[in-house]
C-alpha cells in the first residue's frame, strides 16, 4: 500500500501503482473529469503516472495555474501532431505554455503558413481532440532516443538530446505523435473542447539571429466554447479600450517627434485628471501626516554617487549636462532630492516618523523599443513620498501605507490585486543584498505580518527584494482582466546610511531612520494609462473632464443653456454647453462618444419651468430636476467621488 496525504492534512492509502487521476476517482467521478494534472511532493507530475510509496497530493484542474499550463502546453502537442498530419517532415523545436495559451515552433521547410492553413489546422486539431487520445509517458535511453529522432531526422530535437542524460529522457505519445519531452500532460486529448490559432510569427531558432528562421505558431485552447467565446470577447473589449486610442479620442494626451519619443505632452483634458488625482493625493496625505515638498529635476552628479545610482543605473539615466564644469543629471528618481531635505535640519526621535511627499518629475532613460504609450515613457511624474522613522514605528508606518493602498483601490473599483512580497536571500548577503542579516528577517517579518492581518492576498518571492531591503510590487487587474504592475511599496535600511542621516534617539545617542519608498498611484503615466482601460474611457463624475454637458434643443434656448452653464460653474462643476447648430439627436450622440457623465437636455418646457431633462451617459433619461437639485446631486457624487 502507498500513503496519500491530501491538502486537508489527511492521509488515505492505496495499492500500490495507484494514480492521481485514481485517487481523484475515488473521491468523487466529477473531481476526476476535471483533474489535469498533479502536484505530487511539490512537483507538477502526469495525473496518469503511478504515485510513489508516500506522496503529499494536490490535483490540479483548470483552476490552478499549473493545471491551465499543464492544458496548453499538451494542446501544443495537439497542435504538432495536426501539423504533422497536415504537413508530413515537419520539424519541430520546443512549445511551451504561456500566460495565455502556447506556442510550438517549427521548420516547414520552404512552406509559409497563412490564415487558410491556421482554418485547417484548428479543424483538425479539433478531430484529434474528439478522439480523446490518451497522453501516454514512456522513459527511453539516450541511445534509443537518438536513434528515433535520427531516424525521424529531426536535428532540433537531436539538438535537445544532446543536453540530456540517460535515465531523464522521456517521450510522449498522443494519437499518432511522439515528442521528446519532459512533460507533464493531461491526462488525454478530450479535454480540449475549444481550440483558437491566434498568430503565426517567425522566430530565430534558440533566439539568435544568425541561426535558421523558424515558425511559430500561437494559440490558446479551452474547455469549454464558452470560456473561449469570453476571451475573444475580453480580446475585442481590450482593443476598443486600448489607452492610445482613447487617449487621442478623448484628448487626453499626445506626443510629438520634436518634444521626443516616451515625452507625453498632457493635453487640457488630461490635466484636469491629472489634477484630480493630486487633490485626492493631497487630501489622503495631508490626513494621513504627510509634509509637502517641492525639489529639482535635476542634481549634480555627487548626489547620484552618494545614493549609488551612478553608476549602478546609468544606463536608466538621461546623459549628464555640464555646467561650470560640474555634471549634472536629469532625477530617475526623488529619493536622494528628499533624504537632502530630512538632512537639512537636525532631528530627533520626536521629529519621527517623518513623512515627505512630492508628485517629482523624474526622467529614466527607456530604449525606444521598449517605449509604449503611456506605460513604457521616459518622463514620468510620480506619487512619490518616503517615510522616516524608527524601527519602533516601522509596522505602523507600513499598515499605514497598505491601507491607503486599499482605500485608493476602493475609490477605483480595483477588486483584483495581488502583493508580491519580494525578499532577500541569505547566501547572497553582502553580495546582492545589504549585509544586515538581521534587519533583514525583521522587517520581512514585519512585512509579512502587516499583510496577514490586512488580509491582503500576497505571494512571497524569494531572491528578488531590492539591494537594500524587502520590496512589494503591487499587481492590478482591470475590470476587464488585464494585468498591470501598479507601484512598489519599499523598505529601505541602505539608502539611511549612504546619506548620513541621522536622528537623536531617547538616549540621545544618534540613530539612522528606516525608509520607507512608496507610491500607491504610481505615476500619472501608467495610473491614468490603466484608468483609460480600467474605465474604458468613461471616467467617474469627479474624474471626468467634461463633467455635464448643456443641450439646448435649438438656438431658441441658448440663453438659457448659458445660464444653466454659469450656475453649474459657480458650483465647481466642469460644464459646457453644445451651441452648435445641430439637431439634438446629434448633439447627444457626440456627447456619448465624448463619454460625458452628464447631459441636460433643455427646450421650452424645461425653460418655462426653471427645469433640466437628465440623461446619464450609458443609461438615457434619468427624469426632469430643477438646475438647484441637480447641481445638489451632482456635487454630492464629486464630493464621495462615487464611482456612479
Ligand atoms: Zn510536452
Ligand atoms: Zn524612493
Amino acid at each position: 500500500m502507498i500513503k496519500i496525504t491530501l491538502p486537508d492534512g489527511s492521509v488515505k492509502e492505496y495499492p500500490e501503482g495507484t494514480t492521481a487521476l485514481e485517487v481523484g476517482k475515488s473521491i468523487s467521478e466529477g473531481l476526476a473529469r476535471k483533474v489535469l494534472a498533479a502536484e505530487v511532493n511539490g512537483q507538477v507530475w502526469d495525473a496518469t503516472r503511478p504515485l510513489p510509496a508516500a506522496a503529499t497530493l494536490k490535483l490540479l484542474t483548470w483552476n490552478d495555474t499549473e493545471g491551465k499550463s499543464t492544458f496548453w502546453h499538451s494542446s501544443a502537442h495537439l497542435m504538432a501532431e495536426a501539423v504533422e498530419s497536415l504537413f508530413p517532415g515537419v520539424k519541430f523545436w520546443v512549445g511551451p505554455p504561456l500566460d495565455n495559451g502556447f506556442y510550438y515552433d517549427m521548420d516547414l521547410g520552404d512552406r509559409k503558413l497563412n490564415e487558410e492553413d491556421l482554418a485547417l489546422l484548428e479543424k483538425k486539431m479539433n478531430e484529434l481532440a474528439k478522439q480523446n487520445n490518451s497522453y501516454t509517458r514512456k522513459e527511453i535511453s539516450k541511445n534509443d532516443a537518438v536513434a528515433y529522432f535520427t531516424e525521424k531526422g529531426d536535428e532540433y530535437k537531436l539538438d535537445l538530446l544532446g543536453n540530456l542524460k540517460d535515465g531523464e529522457i522521456t517521450l510522449y505519445t498522443q494519437g499518432g505523435f511522439t515528442d521528446l519531452c519532459r512533460g507533464p500532460h493531461i491526462p488525454a486529448t478530450g479535454v480540449i473542447k475549444a481550440i483558437k490559432l491566434t498568430n503565426i510569427a517567425g522566430a530565430y531558432w534558440k533566439g539568435n539571429e544568425k541561426n535558421k528562421m523558424l515558425t511559430r505558431v500561437y494559440g490558446i485552447t479551452f474547455p469549454s466554447q464558452k470560456e473561449l467565446d469570453e476571451y475573444l470577447l475580453m480580446l475585442e473589449e481590450a482593443k476598443k479600450r486600448d489607452h492610445r486610442k482613447l487617449g487621442k479620442e478623448l484628448g487626453i494626451f499626445t506626443m510629438d517627434d520634436d518634444v521626443g519619443p516616451g515625452l507625453v505632452l498632457w493635453m487640457p483634458n488630461g490635466t484636469i485628471i491629472i489634477e484630480e488625482l493630486e487633490n485626492l493625493a493631497k487630501e489622503t496625505e495631508l490626513a494621513a501626516g504627510y509634509k509637502r515638498v517641492v525639489t529639482p529635476h535635476i542634481a549634480k552628479e555627487s548626489m547620484y554617487l552618494t545614493s549609488g545610482h551612478l553608476p549602478y543605473y546609468k544606463e536608466s539615466m538621461f546623459p549628464p549636462m555640464e555646467l561650470d564644469g560640474v555634471k549634472y543629471y536629469l532625477k530617475a528618481m526623488n529619493c536622494p532630492h528628499h533624504h537632502k531635505i530630512f538632512a537639512a535640519e537636525p532631528r530627533s526621535y520626536k521629529d519621527m516618523p517623518l513623512r515627505l511627499a512630492e508628485y517629482g518629475t523624474c526622467y529614466r532613460y527607456e530604449q525606444s523599443g521598449e517605449l509604449f504609450g503611456l506605460m513604457r515613457v521616459r518622463c514620468l511624474h510620480m506619487n512619490d513620498a518616503h517615510i522616516y522613522c524608527t524601527r519602533e514605528q516601522f509596522a505602523n508606518e507600513f499598515r499605514a501605507v497598505n491601507d491607503m493602498y486599499l482605500k485608493y483601490f476602493k475609490i477605483f473599483g480595483i477588486d483584483k490585486y495581488v502583493m508580491r512580497l519580494s525578499l532577500h536571500d541569505p547566501a547572497k548577503l553582502g553580495q546582492k543584498y545589504i549585509n544586515e542579516p538581521e534587519l533583514w528577517l525583521e522587517t520581512e517579518a514585519m512585512v509579512r505580518q502587516v499583510l496577514i492581518e490586512s488580509k491582503i492576498p500576497f505571494v512571497e518571492v524569494p531572491d528578488e527584494a531590492a539591494f537594500y531591503g524587502p520590496k512589494i510590487d503591487v499587481q492590478i487587474w482591470s475590470i476587464i482582466g488585464r494585468e498591470f504592475t501598479l507601484a512598489t511599496n519599499q523598505v529601505d535600511f541602505a539608502q539611511g546610511r549612504r546619506f548620513k542621516l541621522e536622528f537623536t534617539g531617547k538616549d540621545n545617542a544618534p540613530e539612522t531612520p528606516l525608509i520607507i519608498h512608496r507610491a500607491p498611484l504610481g505615476t500619472h503615466e501608467r495610473f491614468i494609462g490603466f484608468l483609460l482601460e480600467h474605465y474604458a474611457g468613461k471616467f467617474p463624475l469627479w474624474l471626468a473632464p467634461v463633467q455635464v454637458k448643456v443641450l439646448p434643443i435649438s438656438d431658441k434656448f441658448l440663453p438659457y443653456a448659458q445660464s444653466i452653464s454659469e450656475k453649474l460653474k459657480k458650483s465647481d462643476i466642469r460644464g459646457e454647453v453644445d451651441d452648435r447648430n445641430e439637431k439634438i439627436g446629434k448633439k447627444i450622440r457626440d456627447t456619448e462618444l465624448m463619454k460625458v457623465p452628464y447631459m441636460l437636455v433643455v427646450g421650452e418646457k424645461e425653460m418655462n419651468e426653471g427645469k433640466v431633462a437628465i440623461r446619464r451617459q450609458g443609461k438615457g433619461d434619468t427624469g426632469v430636476k430643477s438646475i438647484e437639485e441637480f447641481i445638489a446631486d451632482a456635487t454630492a457624487e464629486i464630493e464621495e467621488r462615487r464611482a456612479e
